[in-house]
């Protein structure tokens, strides 16, 4: 069954759309990270196929009796969104297991892909969209699973209802690709559904996402993300809400969060912010970025500077509230509550909002591919400038 959390707006679009028979041809699920597009896509998907909307027939009994009562149903289990599909019947079964023979479903990928990595993602998917696997840096939509897709779509569905396509983080479409896409969704073939996510339609052709009947996506609150952590998870209230903290906002990162070990990557961002102050240490410096760069893949350093961001923010409310306000300030590591005050009293210049934008353009290096060691390099130099103390 597939579970989303919140969204409520976007479930009630596309149930109304439904009830009006005003399904469009094409949808662009858009919204932040961890926000539940693919989930909301896999529950269109269903609601495309579920056996509710296509009924088989139902078997004649062999003998018929004017006087037998006839036997109770019993009542299926219905999912979340269970107006939209029932989640149960064969059909939405084989979407949300990802077997179904009329989805399709294309993400970003590197062109030397294997099957095993591929099936890997699909698996991830079924599992939980919330969490699919990204086993490929820098991977993107490639033409030649837009055109597989365009042949597959000239066909007869396997079983009559038509074919669902799925494309996953569509502003990853080079403009060969995205203009394949392009006639694609100009002329889509009856009874066909294609649905698109993205975490923002700032990369987008603007013909593609005028061709799409948009559906956006909130960031989750972290009453959402706590809910959701205890009740689908059963994660103890208090660690859902420090975990809900660390998020963000978004369902995957939280999830991420639940299979890491937090108290270790803090520490190493605590190790971090302190290594920018031993410009007089440059060997022991030097050392110490060149571990953190071999030891580490993209995904871990990114983590690692997520909780740079958020001790460096914690810094920034704890030396912006009076004493009798910090109980209520929405500090994050409240346990850290020293080095905190280290920082503030020890470095009365530090320009922490000049320092947050510095960490959020070095995650973003790292999600553009640039090579980690030299985004270490620099942000803790230019830490070092900003924190207002002299050499
Ligand atoms: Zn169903």
């Amino acid at each position: 069954m597939i579970s989303i959390i919140a969204q409520e707006n976007a479930k009630e679009f596309l149930r109304r759309a439904r009830e009006n028979e005003r399904v469009a041809h094409a949808y662009l699920f858009h919204g932040p990270n961890g926000s539940g597009k693919e989930a909301l896509a896999l529950l269109t998907a269903q609601s495309f196929f579920c056996e509710a909307r296509h009924p088989k027939p139902a078997p004649q009994p062999a003998t018929l009796s004017l006087f037998d009562e006839p036997a109770p149903q019993p009542a299926a289990p219905q999912q979340e969104g269970g107006d939209l599909a029932c989640g149960v019947c064969s059909a939405c079964r084989r979407v949300s297991e990802m077997t179904h023979p009329d989805v399709r479903v294309i993400f970003p990928r590197a062109a030397s892909a294997s099957e095993d990595e591929r099936t890997e993602v699909l698996r991830s998917l079924a599992a939980n969209p919330y969490q699919r696997s990204r086993p490929w840096e820098n991977p993107n939509i490639l033409i030649d699973d837009i055109r597989a897709l365009k042949r597959d779509l000239s066909m007869t569905s396997y079983e009559g209802h038509g074919i669902v396509a799925l494309i996953l983080e569509a502003e990853r479409m080079k403009a060969e690709a995205a203009n394949a896409l392009l006639k694609i969704l100009e002329e889509p073939p009856p009874q066909t559904l294609i649905m698109l996510t993205a975490n923002s339609l700032a990369g987008m052709l603007p013909t593609i996402v005028s061709r799409c009947q948009p559906v956006r996506l909130l960031v989750l609150t972290r009453e959402q993300i706590v809910a959701a952590l205890q009740q689908k998870h059963g994660v103890p209230p208090e660690h859902a809400q420090f975990i809900a903290k660390l998020a963000n906002g978004s369902f995957r990162r939280a999830l991420d969060l639940l299979d890491e070990d937090v108290d270790t990557r803090r520490q190493q961002a605590v190790d971090f912010l302190r290594m920018a102050f031993r410009f007089n240490k440059p060997v022991e410096q030097m050392d110490f970025l060149n571990a953190l760069a071999q030891d580490h893949d993209r995904r871990e350093l990114r983590q690692l500077l997520e909780f740079c961001l958020l001790l460096v923010r914690d810094g920034y409310v704890f030396k912006s509230t009076s004493a009798s306000q910090k109980q209520d300030a929405s500090i994050i590591n409240t346990d850290q509550e020293r080095m905190l005050s280290d920082l503030v009293n020890n470095l009365p210049n530090f320009d922490f909002p000049a320092v947050i934008n510095e960490l959020e353009f070095a995650m973003e290096c790292l999600d553009r591919y640039v090579q980690p060691w030299l985004v270490l390099v620099v942000l803790l130099h230019r830490i070092y400038q900003l924190s207002g103390s002299r050499r």
